[in-house]
């Protein structure tokens, strides 16, 4: 019998159910399980792609070109699941797909309702992933909070699968909050409600994580498992933590979350062996050695928007032994700024991640200049290399008027453009260059010493190009075309020549980094910019031809 862990929230959102259910993830697979994991988000949207990042966070894109919530990225980053558009469901998708079938007459005389036919597609799709034979647990992460109107239909499906297939195969986890209020004391009240409130649903949780600002005593942990009918050694402190999220599965696994959940549902318990994240966290807390980055973007506000871009610095960091800080530069005010070298001041490298639209363009392209002349590391991610290719082409070709048509539509030089294919598209959803595509690096390159090998699989998300009437242009100045697409007809990786570390991409990198793993460029930029740091004056850093 295949098993199921469904991880809702209580109280209030952004308590980090996905780094949770990812965390949870992480441990049954160092016990030897196989795991999948789902993420499910009440939106009526289709899926993230069309959502803004100021409001949603990053959009995650898988291999297969789905464009996702940035809780699969805590997957990718703590698990090794495989993620696919099948792991993403939307109530949009569940509508839609239901919707589909009724036109095509396959529900013919019935009345189509929420129950049974919205939960039925829902467990549809948990299934198509769980069910599969080389699936142990699969866990399933359901967004919001409990007692919003838009989870009801999931909470639903998740009642009906616990009922169908017993509490010994599914397994319901809560996490909560337990807030602390005048005098230091932490308040369990909020948490007996959130519980309640799943309680009337019909879901009585088994497990209970409880974050809190400091660890739970046991008193505190008795009184909470008393009201909520919860297991005493069920409910866990998920108590804040001073290091890195990647010490989370360590602190549950302290509190033998894993063996507790192991037991309820009736699994081996395999040996454990965590020392590949202990190691990690143990570098982290021990290392002193500090690489300041500036990221440069527009969607600075919100700190998820570049969420994987952030981690995969940090991993970057963890590869080389050194501490990564982030400074995020908003690149709308870097527009007024005049001295650059006080903003810039003290960062040992700088980057420019993916962003639509023109907006704080100007800001990103004086960042990107100022990294190309004052020889400091630079990556570009996506807009980040368009933003080099405008900047070198205004600088160095004297190409005054050069832009992207995405910004200046009837531009005189527009050395990016609108990618061919995307010349019909009408709708807006799924429908850029997404996912998986393959890049040719060029022979005896510095990318492939980088990534050691000469054919590399990235994932894209992207509408417009560097447009191959200024290639050559570009070339014979000094900025070195280094991978394309294997029909050599798309630029995918660009360098500046006589410059330390200049590399601009039109993939987005990040999506495939570990902490275990660091991506082999974020692992080479932080190298880059450890080297900045030590030889600190420009003019000694070794030129590198791409
Ligand atoms: N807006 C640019 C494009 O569509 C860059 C996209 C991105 O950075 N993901 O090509």
């Amino acid at each position: 019998m295949k098993k199921y862990i469904f991880v809702t929230g209580g109280v209030c959102s952004s308590l980090g159910k996905g780094i949770a259910a990812a965390s949870i993830g992480c441990l049954l697979e160092h016990r030897g399980m196989r795991v999948r994991m789902i993420k499910i988000d009440p939106y009526i949207n289709v899926d993230a792609g069309t959502m803004s990042p100021y409001q949603h966070g990053e959009v995650y894109v898988t291999d297969d070109g789905a464009e996702t919530d940035l809780d699969l990225g805590n997957y990718a980053r703590f698990t090794s699941s495989p993620l696919s558009r099948a792991n993403s469901i939307t109530t949009g998708q569940i509508y839609q797909e239901v919707i589909q079938k009724e036109r095509e007459g396959r529900y013919l005389g019935r009345t189509v309702q929420v129950i049974p036919h919205i939960t039925d597609r829902i467990k549809q799709r948990i299934w198509a992933v769980g069910e599969e034979p080389d699936v142990d647990v699969t866990i399933v992460e359901i967004g919001g909070t409990v007692g919003d109107i838009e989870s009801i239909p999931f909470l639903e499906a998740c009642r009906q699968m616990i009922h169908e297939y017993g509490k010994k195969n599914v397994l319901a986890v809560h996490l909560t909050l337990i807030p602390e209020v005048f005098g230091n004391e932490l308040k369990t009240k909020p948490t007996q409600h959130s519980v309640k409130e799943l309680r009337e649903i019909g879901i009585q949780p088994d497990i209970l994580l409880c974050r809190a600002p400091r660890p739970l005593s046991e008193d505190l942990r008795r009184k909470i498992a008393l009201f909520t009918n919860v297991e005493y050694e069920a409910v866990i402190s998920a108590h804040d933590i001073k290091t890195t999220i990647y010490e989370i599965p360590l602190i549950y696994q302290q509190q033998n979350l894993d063996i507790i959940a192991l037991q309820k549902l009736e699994l081996p318990i395999r040996d454990l062996d965590m020392e590949d994240w202990r190691r990690i966290v143990q570098a982290f807390v021990e290392s002193t050695d500090i690489v300041r980055i500036g990221v440069v973007g527009k969607y600075i506000d919100l700190h998820d928007s570049y969420k994987s871009v952030d981690e995969a610095l940090y991993h970057g960091g963890f590869a080389n032994g050194v501490k990564v800080q982030l400074t995020k530069i908003d690149s709308e005010k870097l527009e007024k700024v005049r001295n650059l070298d006080e903003v810039f001041e003290g960062l040992h490298g700088i980057l420019v991640p993916g962003g639509f639209g023109q907006r704080g363009i100007l800001g990103m392209i004086k960042a990107a200049k100022w990294a190309r002349e004052h020889r400091v590391p630079y990556f570009g991610i996506c807009l980040g290399l368009q933003i080099m290719v405008i900047e070198f082409a205004r600088s160095v070709l004297k190409l005054e008027d050069a832009d992207s048509t995405e910004f200046s539509p009837s531009c005189k030089n527009p050395v990016v453009v609108l990618l061919e294919e995307q010349l019909d598209v009408k709708n807006y959803g799924g429908t850029m260059r997404l996912g998986r595509w393959d890049t040719q690096l060029k022979p005896g390159s510095r990318l492939i010493e980088i990534y050691g090998t000469d054919v590399i699989h990235e994932r894209h998300r992207h509408r417009y190009e560097v447009s191959n009437r200024y290639r050559q242009q570009l070339e014979d100045a000094g900025m070195r075309v280094v991978g394309t697409t294997l029909d050599g007809t798309l630029v995918e990786i660009m360098q500046w020549e006589k410059h330390p570390w200049g590399i601009g991409v039109q993939f987005h990198p990040e999506f495939q980094s570990k902490p275990t793993q660091a991506h082999p460029l974020f692992r080479s930029f932080i190298r880059a910019c450890k080297e900045y740091r030590d030889v600190r004056a420009g003019e000694q850093i070794p030129e590198r031809e791409p």
